[in-house]
């Protein structure tokens, strides 16, 4: 079981940062960090897909956005569903740019399913309330 733990905590991060999961996403996912800057915030949610962390999507998300979707039992099913179905080959930031507590990232999701590229681009909106960076709403670029 040790040994287990040991070798998941060094394999490199989904978000394709190029750190092992425990420096990069893994001390967000487990709450003991907060993502300081939109972008860590946009990465920590892409590995948080790969990894079916159904609650840190739901909790990343802002309630006042229009990514928020009621009713969130069902929202949950298809988050799970999506990361279920995909296979995550890493996030490529784009661009962005932050302003006070609102930020833009754009994005380049890599995905395949069922051998096929589902990869795509999109500029997210970001908020920040309370110290914390919340996803706002996405418009895909292609
Ligand atoms: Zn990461």
């Amino acid at each position: 079981m040790a040994k287990k733990r040991r070798r998941r905590s060094s394999a490199l991060c989904v978000c394709g940062s190029g750190e092992s999961y425990a420096k990069c996403c893994g001390p967000y996912h487990r709450g003991e960090a907060i993502p300081e800057t939109a972008r860590e915030l946009m990465r920590s949610r892409y590995s948080a897909y790969a990894r079916g962390l159904v609650d840190y999507i739901v909790e990343t998300t802002d309630p006042e956005g229009d990514a928020w979707q009621e009713p969130v039992v069902q929202w949950r099913e298809e988050i799970a569903e999506f990361g279920r179905n995909m296979v995550f080959l890493g996030v490529e930031i784009v661009g962005g740019e932050s302003d006070g507590d609102r930020a833009t990232v754009t994005f380049l999701a890599k995905l395949e399913r069922r051998g096929r590229d589902v990869s795509f681009e999109e500029k997210s909106q970001f908020v920040r309330r309370d110290g914390r960076w919340l996803y706002s709403c996405g418009e895909p670029l292609r």
